[in-house]
Parts: C-alpha cells; sequence; structure tokens
C-alpha cells in the first residue's frame, strides 16, 4: 500500500496511506467512493466519518457513510480529495503547537460553551480547535469513541454513532497535563444525545443470532405489525423494534424487506431510503434485507407479473443508488441462487429479473476502474 508523511512538510515517522478514490454511477448517480477511507483515517487516529464530512463540507457535496463505504456525491479527483485531507489534517489532526499528529479529539463545555481542542501525546499541549468550520457541529453530535480493539470493519455510523463515550485517555493518560480545561463535573463515561439523530442512535447494538422463526417470535409480530401499519412513520417502526427487543437485529430487515411494502414496492421503496439506511448497518444485515425482498417479490399472488417487469432490478437500483446494499453484496447475491428464504426455482426467477441492474452493475463498475484516479 503506497503511503504518505501525514505532514507533506516534513520526512517524519508518521505515514498514512494514500487516500485512494474510485467513482461510481453515472449521471445524476455519479459518486466518488473512497475505498480505503477507513485505513486513511485509523492512520490519523479520526472515525472515517470526520474526513468524508470534511470532504463534503468544503465541496458543498452531500457524503453518505454506510455499510463500510465512505461516499461523496459527484466525480472529484483524487488529488483535490487529497488536498482536502491535507487541510483537514492541519485543522483537525496537527496538534497547533508542536505539530505531532499524536493527538485525540476532546470535548470539554457544555450546551453552547462546548470546545473541541486536541490532546497532543507528544507535546501535551490543549490546542483548540477553531469552532467556525462546519465539522465542528458534526463532532459535537458524534465525538470520537474510544476505538475497540479488533472491531475492525464496523460501520461509519458504529464509530461516530453508538453509545457516546467521551475520550477520557488525554486525562487519564496524560499524567501532568490533567483536566483543568474540563469544566464538566466528574467524568462521565457517557453522556445520552439521544434526542439528536434519533433514527439511528442505539441500533447498532451488537448482532446476535438467534433462531426464532415462528410468528410468535418478536421477528413474527414485527411482520404481522408491519403488515397492519405500513403507513407508520419510520420513527414508529423502529419504535415497534425497540419495544420488541430485536434492536440492531439483522433478522428484523428480513420482515421489513417482505412485510413493509407491497406489489407496488418500485415505487414505495424510495420512501423508506432513510429507515432502510439507518437499519442496514451490515453485510448480514443487507443479506437479510434482500432475503425479505426475495420472499415480498417471489410470494407475491402477483409475482410472476412483478418480475416480468423488472421489479426487481427497480428496487434493487434504488437500493445501490443510495448505498443500501453494496456492489459487492449484490454481485455475489446475482450469482448465487439459494433457497434460504424461497424455493430455488423462485429464487431463480427473482434473480432473474435482476438482470438489468446486475447488467449495468457490472458495466458501470468496468468504467469506473478506467476512470480511477490511482497512481
Ligand atoms: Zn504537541
Amino acid at each position: 500500500m503506497a503511503t504518505v508523511n501525514i505532514r507533506r512538510d516534513v520526512e517524519d515517522k508518521f505515514y498514512m496511506p494514500v487516500l485512494e478514490t474510485k467513482i461510481e454511477g453515472r449521471g445524476n448517480g455519479i459518486k466518488t467512493v473512497v475505498p480505503n477511507m477507513e485505513d486513511v483515517a485509523r492512520a490519523l487516529n479520526r472515525p472515517p466519518s470526520f474526513p468524508t464530512k470534511f470532504f463534503g463540507s468544503e465541496l458543498g457535496a452531500q457524503t453518505t457513510m454506510a455499510n463500510e463505504r465512505y461516499i461523496v456525491n459527484g466525480a472529484h479527483q483524487a488529488d483535490r480529495l487529497r488536498e482536502l485531507l491535507d487541510v483537514f489534517i492541519v485543522k483537525f489532526v496537527l496538534c497547533a503547537s508542536c505539530k505531532n499528529p499524536e493527538t485525540e479529539l476532546v470535548i470539554t463545555g457544555r450546551g453552547n460553551s462546548e470546545k473541541i481542542h486536541r490532546d497532543c501525546k507528544a507535546c501535551g499541549a490543549h490546542t483548540d480547535i477553531d469552532m467556525r468550520h462546519k465539522l465542528t457541529t458534526f463532532i459535537l453530535k458524534n465525538p470520537p469513541k474510544k476505538e475497540k480493539k479488533g472491531k475492525k470493519g464496523m460501520t461509519a455510523e458504529a464509530n461516530v454513532g453508538g453509545p457516546m463515550v467521551l475520550q477520557e485517555n488525554a486525562v487519564n493518560g496524560g499524567g501532568a497535563a490533567g483536566s483543568n480545561e474540563d469544566d464538566s463535573p466528574a467524568p462521565t463515561p457517557s453522556r445520552s444525545k439521544s434526542t439528536d439523530d434519533s433514527l439511528t442512535k442505539g441500533l447498532k447494538d451488537l448482532d446476535v443470532d438467534d433462531d426464532e422463526d415462528d410468528a410468535n417470535s418478536p421477528y413474527g409480530q414485527l411482520g404481522t405489525w408491519l403488515e397492519e401499519n405500513r403507513s407508520a412513520s419510520d420513527a414508529d417502526i423502529i419504535a415497534k423494534i425497540k419495544e420488541l427487543e430485536i434492536v440492531g437485529k439483522h433478522k428484523a430487515l428480513i420482515e421489513i424487506g417482505h412485510k413493509l411494502f407491497t406489489d407496488n414496492i418500485a415505487a414505495e421503496v424510495g420512501t423508506r431510503t432513510a429507515l432502510l439506511q439507518a437499519l442496514v448497518t451490515s453485510e448480514k444485515h443487507q443479506k437479510s434485507l434482500l432475503g425479505g425482498l426475495e420472499r415480498l417479490l417471489a410470494l407475491s399472488p402477483d409475482s410472476d407479473e412483478l418480475l416480468a417487469k423488472g421489479t426487481t432490478s427497480k428496487v434493487l437500483m434504488a437500493l445501490y443508488q443510495e448505498d443500501i446494499l453494496d456492489e459487492e453484496v449484490l454481485t455475489n447475491w446475482g450469482t448465487h441462487v439459494s433457497k434460504k428464504y424461497v424455493d430455488k426455482e423462485k429464487s431463480k426467477k427473482v434473480r432473474k429479473s435482476a438482470d438489468a441492474f446486475l447488467k449495468w452493475l457490472e458495466e458501470a463498475d468496468d468504467e469506473s476502474e478506467e476512470e480511477s484516479d490511482d497512481e
């Protein structure tokens, strides 16, 4: 992996991977994926969502962070993003006093007086972040969480959302540096901001499999409830999932895919992208959602008609464009007939009805490979 000094103006021992970009999609859906954002961010000791959001705010572009994919809408040159990364590093990583990159972001104060500073492990300085930058709002809402060992591959939201653990290590490890700037009461291991981003908070709990499939299981109950409440708001659906204590469970996505939509799913799916983005947090969740959709499309009384008019392609395209399902999972799904959710014949038919999309995906991928700027 190509690496580069974190500081561009010196040769020191701190390296990060060279930021890579890949253009995907076309037309209005064209977007720039940063495939190695997690690695770059890890080298900077920041959640990958921070530089991604920074790019978005500097470029005036929307960003999407889901399923370990970090995406800036629009087509952006790799060089431009690398320049912006350098700016990010100066503003949000390097110690303002000694320019060392080994810093932690620490939030102090409360309410309107919240501040972010960099705690430097090298010289002990606490240097303020310029709170006028838009990214600071995002950082305050998504404070950096202490890295969990062996948990590589958590989603962006898991990194920045999840339980809010205020970083305390600067205080614990810094000795003399102390916490004199921290005017909050005794160290709080966590703080609740449950009113913010309530859609996504608390939905990333560890995913534990259990095998209850019957109607009385919480999943069965969710399915029944969804059928009866298809017009429920996203928030109501999430409340129901919480009530049934299946928050974060990938199996809930089987029910969502199967029971929330009707024969008119091609039109309906677009109204539920925010919900699905919040709920689909791993590859497993993606597969369960696909399984549920497969059931819906294969078991509907109008299945043949639905499949004949390419409904599967339309639905998958929408979910791909919104970064709910990713390329790898989709390609894998498209090439593997399975009897896990419906019988084999049906499973084949559903995949056949996705032909147009799967072909498009393959071609779009070839194109983006040519366009990508990997020095
Ligand atoms: Zn320093």
